[in-house]
């Protein structure tokens, strides 16, 4: 049963349908049955959360239940399809078997997150959609999980002490702990793993229990002595693995040579070596796989992907038999939560971006490749000098998308640039303008280079049938709005024309919403006229004025034109904005300090200014909203000098204030205290 607002029982299908595919499939996958006569689900529109678990009736996030192609995008499909998973799987991870301590949250959060993402795949279905949704979860991963273990609130995935638990409802107790518990899955195995869930459920139904229990359940149940691997639950930081290779022609052996570290975190100076499953193939100069047999192996069977444990600080393997100088595809599938450094060329890059049969590395390989040179990009325009062009980065790309065996949905993952905040995670000192400057010019240069290309791909992927939901259509939704995005990136008028005929007759959200985004970061002349029309249709459907918001507030400002700061102070006045509502607060203040980076951190100070008005003032309405917003200036020691200044100036007024929650205090004094 879900119960709604009067008028929109219409909007809940999708939903109902989400449940009876989540009660199908951990019945079949886990052997769990639900346990009431009646399963409810409420939609409320003022929440923090996306949604909470409460036994019997799920609390809810009105948008993370109500759809229908004229208020939901593609992915708000997914992901209410994956929520209501992940609240229905807790009934199992979460309720009939609880937490014994709010340290061990990441007992049902990262154990609950790993269902939801097995589920998600499985309802992908084939593995070309499969690969791309584990390739969101790395996304997700590195762009906000990864900063969050390098600043000031880094914490194991069982936080060893905090001051408000509501803080730790982060991304390294859902995100990370889920792949702490896929790093299980990857060493034991499918069907060791599913026993060790069927003995934890067996012995512990009922109980409140820790991490180590869950822990001690696998180790039962697969013989084997887990006590290294529960460092990933104790240890903070982003593990690293730095891989060299050393070939030699005259004995055809490969030797790779491996040294994990962690970083030191706050309060946690050395680290340990950790278990880590590094599953990876060797790759040939055409692009082929390459038996991998190891010195001292005498049956040589066919694998071309292996997992290594690695359980030292270093190792080194060597394969025998290796015909011609390999390029190694290292943590194929992204077998672990760490970072994988191999002192690649551009050439290697290149090579496994277009052959690696692990679609995942394909995908990552072309991501290092375009960092390489969003990176490259970034130093020149912090010296005010001219970019290089690189021809290779316009081939790679310009091979994947003519390259019709592979999914569009895949396709559009591989052609589209790292994030702001991952280009920013990879510099020594972070000035987002000119990471801003270099991702833009990249993307010109590719909307120019790539124009026939992007332009012919609009065309054929374009669906002439109405709206349905679900991966294959998505997939072509998302590849032919890539190709919009990119020729808007151009500069020229005419794709802007082509944006907004998409925009006024498209029959879905999803086409709607891509064609807005390219509209509201161009210099169109007519967007302002848009907007206010939009705002007159979506008036009455809170969802859409929130996705009108937060557009805005992650819009780019070009030059003349108002920053986007002063936007959004005017934005707030709007009659569909009020700063009690958690969505209205997401979509338009943390949006815009979370993820407009180079608008919050003009260097004027009018972003940290406009932060340090807000997060008082929201503090005194709704302290978990307000802490999440606080966070959006942790890593103030990661940028330029002029900015720092700024930034712990405004850390220090917010931490003067008389009456501060202890949510943001925590924050605020970690940020000031910590490294
Ligand atoms: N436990 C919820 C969830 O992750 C979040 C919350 O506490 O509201 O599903
Ligand atoms: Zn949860």
């Amino acid at each position: 049963e879900i119960y709604v607002e009067h008028g929109k029982e219409d909007r809940c299908a999708w939903a109902m349908d989400s449940l009876k595919k989540s009660m199908r499939w951990d019945e079949e996958a886990f052997g769990r049955e639900y346990d009431l006569d009646v399963f409810m689900i409420v939609a409320v529109s003022d929440f923090n959360m996306g949604a909470m678990e409460n036994k019997g009736l799920n609390i809810f996030n009105a948008r993370r239940v109500l759809a229908d192609p004229q208020i939901a995008t593609d992915a708000d499909y997914e992901r209410i399809e994956s929520v209501v998973g992940h609240e229905y799987f807790h009934n199992w991870t979460g309720n009939r078997v609880t937490c014994r301590d709010w340290f061990q949250l990441s007992l049902k959060e990262g154990l609950t997150v790993f269902r939801d993402q097995q589920f998600s795949a499985d309802m992908a279905g084939e593995p070309a959609a499969r690969a791309v949704c584990r390739i969101n979860d790395v996304k997700r991963l590195r762009e906000v999980q990864f900063p969050e273990d390098a600043g000031p609130m880094a914490h194991p995935v069982r936080p060893d002490s905090y001051q408000q638990i509501d803080n730790f409802y982060t991304p390294t107790v859902y995100e990370k702990g889920a792949e702490v518990v896929r790093v299980l899955h990857t060493l034991l195995g499918e069907d060791t793993f599913r026993r060790g869930m069927d003995l934890y459920f067996e012995r512990h139904d009922g109980q409140a229990v820790t991490c180590d229990d869950f822990v001690a359940a696998m180790a039962q149940a697969s013989g084997r002595d887990l006590t290294q691997f529960g460092r990933w639950y104790a240890q903070a930081g982003t593990p690293r693995v730095t891989a060299s290779g050393r070939y030699s022609a005259g004995e055809k052996r490969f030797e790779l040579a491996l040294i994990q570290t962690t970083p030191p975190t706050p309060g946690q100076e050395n680290k340990s070596p950790l278990q880590i499953p590094l599953s990876m193939g060797l790759v040939d100069s055409a692009g082929r796989d390459m038996r991998l047999q190891l010195e001292g192996e005498t049956d040589t069977d066919a694998a071309t992907t292996r997992a290594l444990e690695l359980n030292q600080t270093t190792h080194t393997f060597t394969f025998v038999n290796v015909e011609t100088k390999p390029v190694p595809s290292l943590n194929r599938g992204f077998s672990a939560p760490i970072r994988v450094d191999y002192d690649y060329d551009a050439q290697d890059l290149a090579l496994l971006a277009q052959h690696d049969s692990d679609l995942v590395n394909r995908w990552d390989a072309g991501q290092r490749l375009a960092l390489a040179r969003l990176l490259a990009a970034t130093d020149a325009f912090e010296l005010d000098q001219p970019p290089k062009v690189d021809d290779l980065l316009h081939q790679v790309f310009a091979h994947l998308l003519a390259d019709d065996t592979l999914a569009p949905a895949f396709r559009a993952c591989a052609v589209s640039l790292p994030a702001e905040s991952e280009i920013a995670e990879a510099c020594a000192i972070v000035d987002p303008i000119a990471i801003r400057a270099a991702r833009l010019w990249l993307r010109e240069s590719l909307g120019q280079s790539l124009a026939e290309r992007w332009r012919a791909l609009y065309e054929t992927q374009r669906s002439p049938e109405p709206y349905v939901p679900g991966v294959a259509a998505a997939g072509r939704r998302a590849l032919r709005n890539t190709a919009l995005a990119y020729l808007c990136a151009t500069g020229v008028p005419e794709p802007l024309q082509l944006a907004r005929l998409q925009l006024e007759s498209a029959d879905n959200m999803t086409d709607r919403v891509a064609a807005l985004s390219a509209l509201v970061s161009s210099n169109a002349p007519f967007k302002a006229d848009i907007l206010v029309h939009l705002a007159r249709d979506w008036a009455h459907e809170p969802l859409l004025m929130n996705k009108w918001f937060e557009l805005q507030a992650t819009a780019i400002a070009h030059a003349g034109e108002v920053p986007v700061v002063d936007r959004v102070r005017v934005l707030m006045k709007h009659r569909g904005f009020a700063i009690t509502n958690p969505n209205n607060v997401y979509a338009l203040i943390v949006s815009f300090c979370a993820s407009n980076p180079a608008e919050f951190h003009r260097s004027d100070g009018s972003g940290y200014a406009f932060w340090a008005e807000q997060v008082p003032a929201l503090d005194r309405i709704n302290p978990t909203v307000a802490a999440r917003l606080a966070r959006t200036l942790e890593r103030w020691r990661h940028f330029t000098p002029d900015r720092q200044r700024l930034m712990r100036a405004a850390l220090e007024q917010v931490a003067r204030e008389p009456k501060l929650s202890a949510n943001v205090r925590e924050i605020v004094v970690k940020s000031l205290d910590a490294g």
